[in-house]
């Protein structure tokens, strides 16, 4: 392809994109297809001979589209929202086109400069303690990582090595279980002393962490509200320390997945300061809500965290991947990752080498995504993108609690309500659900929450709903509702 045609395709693609988001609620919301639909679709072989572009261009109908479930369609109401935007797509296809990989300053001065001040940028907005700031001089600051679950390993492994140094600094020395001291011969005898804490709410990357870092996590209980409050968590350190255990992380969810439901941080917070232990903080979907004024409750006791992260491709109208994540002291990564390979030593220090705090070793420049949204949108039409769809999800709770058949069963805080069927068990709400999505006119996923109670959760997804989608929305639970208690399933 020469530049001529790249001009030609390029043009019909984003046509043809600008199309599909302005009809996609034309589209039934997930497919009908049958897993192994695209073989029959796609030859066996790549082509020998370069084929036109025309071709390719028609097979995203013909090949792609029967297989899509359509994520920014308005009857989309599952999982939690990703965020798309015509800024935010502008961006990653500059980013594509510049190619760079931001593994040092020096690799590409632009792509980490503009991270810096984006994560800066961002934290103004939501109003983050100034110690996650790179400008508040004082060591914290922000890093663009794919995903919350990267965001949960990484700073589950930079507490643990911390913690170990920590540990080996004032005694070098660790108890067996009969509370006798054992010298410590070298890091690896601590590992498994370790314990880390999380509730039995937070998001499943939690435990995957675990599995990853070979690190153990002690499942708490949360209380009625599906919060993790601090007694629970007092008890739970005081029993690991009597064990001769090591307790060092603690993550606290805000907006957690099943309900939307709040870890409760200013009693966790000083229990951590009190024990000496790394707090994160994963408000994947609920912390954009922070860019208004009055959601920024949500992150009470934000200053006691050591780590806080929050994902701007769910509700911050930033397509993926773009999860930001600040640390109060960037030492405590960069100090656990650095590894400098002699092609990637720069004489600068100035700047961060943001390799040193992730995974990836090449970095996308995503901050572009984050500096066209902000620009784009402005604060105000961020804010204006939030209270809209938090707007929406109360009127879809209204239209539930005027139905005596059902209950809201979460309190209703952004774009998510949970709610059930209430003098039925969980196998006539998951028949109701199969009935709603064999439909495919709208699409919701369950939750369950504690005391076993299983809620279809209806989640304000697209930037594209309206009134008039949560309308039919509810039409449609009503329309299956009213079918599935006549028919014999009940
Ligand atoms: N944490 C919470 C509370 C979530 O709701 C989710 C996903 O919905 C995640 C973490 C995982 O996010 P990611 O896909 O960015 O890893």
């Amino acid at each position: 392809m020469g530049p001529d045609e790249f001009r030609r395709a390029g043009h019909q693609l984003v046509d043809y994109i600008a199309d599909y988001q302005e009809t996609v609620r034309d589209r039934p919301v997930t497919p009908d297809v049958r897993p192994g639909y695209m073989r029959r679709l796609v030859p066996a072989a790549p082509p020998e001979r370069p084929e036109p572009w025309d071709d390719v261009m028609a097979d995203i109908e013909r090949v792609i589209m029967p297989g899509m479930s359509h994520w920014h369609s308005p009857q989309f109401h599952a999982y939690y929202p990703v965020g798309n935007s015509y800024p935010a797509l502008l961006a990653d296809m500059l980013s594509d086109a510049l190619g760079c990989v931001g593994i040092a300053w020096a690799s590409a001065p632009a792509c980490t400069e503009l991270e810096v001040i984006m994560m800066d940028w961002l934290a103004q907005l939501l109003q983050l303690p100034e110690q996650f700031m790179f400008s508040s001089g004082r060591g914290g600051g922000g890093v663009i990582q794919g995903s919350a679950c990267e965001s949960t390993l990484i700073t589950l492994l930079a507490a643990r090595s911390c913690k170990v140094n920590e540990f080996l600094r004032a005694n070098g020395t660790v108890h067996n279980e009969h509370g006798d001291p054992v010298v410590t011969p070298d890091r690896a005898a601590l590992l498994p002393k370790l314990v880390a804490f999380a509730s039995d709410q937070a998001h499943s990357s939690v435990t995957r962490a675990s599995l990853l870092s070979g690190l153990r996590i002690r499942t708490l209980p949360s209380d009625s509200n599906a919060s993790l409050r601090g007694d629970t968590l007092t008890k739970a350190v005081e029993e690991e320390l009597r064990a001769g255990n090591i307790p060092f992380y603690v993550l606290a969810a805000l907006g957690t997945t099943a309900s939307c439901a709040y870890d409760n941080l200013t009693e966790l917070g000083p229990i951590c300061e009190r024990f000496g232990l790394w707090l994160h903080i994963d408000a994947a979907y609920a912390g954009a809500a922070c860019v208004c004024p009055e959601f920024r409750h949500i992150i009470d006791g934000i200053e006691h965290a050591t780590s806080f992260n929050f994902n701007p491709h769910k509700f911050l109208l930033t397509n993926l991947d773009c999860s930001a994540l600040w640390v109060r002291r960037s030492r405590d990564l960069t100090d656990v990752f650095e590894v400098n390979a002699l092609f990637l030593k720069t004489p600068f220090s100035e700047m961060p080498s943001y390799r040193h705090w992730a995974i990836q070793l090449s970095r996308r420049f995503r901050a572009l995504k984050l500096w066209f949204v902000m620009r784009l949108y402005g604060a105000d039409g961020l804010r204006a993108h939030i209270r809209r769809q938090v707007k929406l999800a109360k009127e879809f709770e209204a239209l539930v609690r005027g139905d005596d058949r059902f209950e809201v069963a979460a309190p209703v805080t952004l774009g998510l309500v949970c709610f059930r069927l209430k003098k039925y068990g969980n196998m006539i709400n998951d028949h109701l659900l199969a009935r709603i999505n064999g439909a495919r006119r709208i699409h919701m996923v369950p939750a369950m929450l504690p005391g076993e109670t299983y809620v279809l959760r209806f989640v304000v997804c697209s930037r594209y709903t309206e009134s008039r989608d949560v309308q039919f929305a509810w039409s449609e639970v009503q329309k299956h509702t009213d079918e599935l208690l006549s028919s014999a399933e009940v």
